[in-house]
């Protein structure tokens, strides 16, 4: 049995998806499978321009019409026959998209709550879509809903899995499936035991099709995305980067730890635990072989270059005459850790300490109203967390021209620093 997973990109428009009809034909032979698939496009990017003007009661129709828009004109170029009933489909998904809006009072539910019930529909909407469109191709598959599979607690927009229930539902609602035909399913969404839906964190697809294949037994996962596998940098940013043909699983995971976008950082951990390999290829060249990762560990690998973009650098100082001891820096910690905040780098010195954190105005507003008596809270947002992993000196050189570096630390084979243009 193997997983496809097909994200944004890669079902963006009518000839995205016809090239996706052409690699799921050329595989599917005798293999059982399971396809995970995203919103279209950025959709979600869409859903959450949507859901904040609606939270912030401002005009949200135009972003609404606009996301039903761009779908109908997929729908329009893509099917060929019986385009009502696909059409009143579509309709009575954003008919219970706006009820779900109307639904969501400010007052008697968290921002966060109500985000995962809204965002949830780009792949709820993608997958009706794309189910019907293979059906009419004669791609025979099964429509499964991720929410009655994927358990996470209710923690919202970066939940964690139930995994015994998760591998209940598996065994008992999809291999029962998978036997006869493809399953088709979203990436990114769950659900809670109390029938809510939940998400698992932006771009969060990649974890889904690790969680089927960890629950299945897959013997792979193939990611098909719009570059050739995994580059040791972003090739926006660094000229010449150059493709990784073959990573271990944890070098890649180590990669998306310290923010490499190709895959999402939990989908690596479930797959070495199984020892399940991992392909990213190229939807758009898919004869070709792309990145695999694996168990085999490589002695010498090329140095990763990798920017986390999007990134404030938080500096408090101790009010007073006071240092900062450990009991203070823990109490920080923790209180980052409270609002769900991760720390990508911290730096202590005597008096106060300095952590790079991802942007997230909401979470952060409640960490200063907790600390700001104590400590002289300052932020540099817009700054960039640079890693150089396997670095060396001539990697280092070329990654920092033209950025001013802020903070900087080497510790064994890693090399990173806080910088700003
Ligand atoms: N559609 C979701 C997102 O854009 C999940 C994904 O693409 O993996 O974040
Ligand atoms: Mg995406």
């Amino acid at each position: 049995m193997k997983v496809f997973k097909f994200g944004g990109a890669s079902v963006k428009d009518a000839p995205a998806l016809e090239n996706m009809l052409q690699i799921l034909q050329k595989h599917a032979d005798s293999n059982q499978m399971v396809i995970v698939i995203s919103a279209m496009g950025k959709t979600t990017n869409a859903l959450e321009k949507l859901f904040n003007q609606y939270w912030e009661q401002e005009d949200y129709l135009t972003t609404l019409e606009n996301i039903q828009e761009y779908h109908v004109d997929i729908v329009t170029k893509l099917f060929i026959d019986d385009k009502d009933s696909i059409f009143s489909l579509l309709d009575n998904l954003f008919i219970e998209l706006k009820q779900q809006l109307n639904r969501i009072s400010p007052q008697t539910v968290s921002y966060d709550e109500a985000y995962d019930q809204i965002i949830s529909f780009g792949e709820i909407i993608s997958t009706q879509l794309i189910s019907n469109y293979l059906q009419q191709s004669e791609f025979d598959c099964t429509w499964v809903d991720a929410r009655n599979i994927v358990y996470t607690d209710a923690q919202w927009r970066d939940t964690k899995i139930d995994w015994d229930i998760t591998q209940q539902q598996m065994t008992k609602e999809v291999e029962p499936i998978i036997a006869k035909k493809p399953v088709i399913t979203q990436g990114f969404i769950g659900g809670t035991t109390g029938k809510k839906t939940t998400t698992l964190g932006r771009e969060g697809s990649d974890f889904t099709a690790a969680i089927f294949a960890y629950c299945l037994q897959a013997e792979s996962v193939t990611i098909w995305k719009d570059v050739e596998g995994i580059l040791n940098g972003d090739p926006k940013i660094v000229p010449n980067a150059q493709k990784y043909a073959y990573l271990s699983y944890w070098e890649a995971a180590e990669m998306t730890q310290y923010g490499a976008k190709v895959i999402h950082p939990k989908t690596i951990i479930p797959l070495m635990q199984k020892q399940i390999p991992l392909y990213v290829r190229s939807f758009v060249h898919p004869l070709r072989t792309g990145t695999c990762i694996g168990k085999t560990q490589v002695e010498k690998m090329i140095p990763a270059i990798i920017f986390k973009e999007n990134q404030t650098l938080v500096k408090l100082e101790v009010k007073g005459a006071h240092f900062m001891t450990n009991p203070r820096f823990i109490e920080i910690l923790q209180g980052l850790e409270n609002q769900h905040i991760e720390a990508h780098f911290v730096h202590k010195s005597a008096v106060g300490c300095e952590i790079c954190i991802s942007g997230r105005p909401h979470r952060t507003q409640k960490f200063v109203d907790t600390f700001q008596t104590q400590y002289d809270i300052s932020f540099t947002p817009g700054v960039q967390l640079l890693t150089i992993k396997n670095y060396d000196q001539a990697s280092i050189q070329s990654s920092i021209q033209g950025w001013e570096v802020l903070l900087e630390e080497r510790n064994g084979h890693i090399y990173q620093a806080v910088v700003k243009q």
